[in-house]
């Protein structure tokens, strides 16, 4: 069964968690990472409230920028490489890199906090 965490994680419908939110990426990376479905495949949600509803999944993505940045500069300073050079570069890098998957799980989270689990929802055909 899957977990409201492996939800996030993997980008999945909220209300049912197995449709995908997001359709694959097409050949050329960080082009085309944010293109969502309209409609659930599994459960037929509305991934699309309405206009601006994401505009609030810019403060989740805030938060996981912040722990990005700080587990990076945790893992560097354990490292024992804590040049200041070395930090930001680093940390900027990261963040660079992780924002596509950053936008994504921002935007499963929002929803999430608006849809109720439904487990047994089938699409009515
Ligand atoms: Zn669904």
């Amino acid at each position: 069964m899957p977990t409201i965490l492996s939800s996030f994680i993997l980008c999945k419908c909220p209300q049912c968690r197995q449709g995908n939110m997001f359709k694959p990426r097409g050949p050329i990376p960080f082009w085309d990472f944010g293109i969502m479905h309209d409609r659930c495949a599994v459960c037929d949600l509305n991934f699309k409230p309405e206009p601006g509803f994401y505009f609030g999944a810019s403060i989740l993505s805030y938060g996981y920028g912040v722990f990005v940045m700080g587990l990076t500069w945790f893992i560097m300073w354990y490292l024992h490489l804590d040049e200041t050079w070395l930090l930001l570069t680093t940390i900027t890098l990261v963040l660079v890199l992780f924002s596509p998957y950053n936008f994504k799980m921002s935007r499963a989270g929002w929803l999430a906090f608006t849809v109720a689990y439904k487990p047994n929802l089938k699409k009515k055909i």
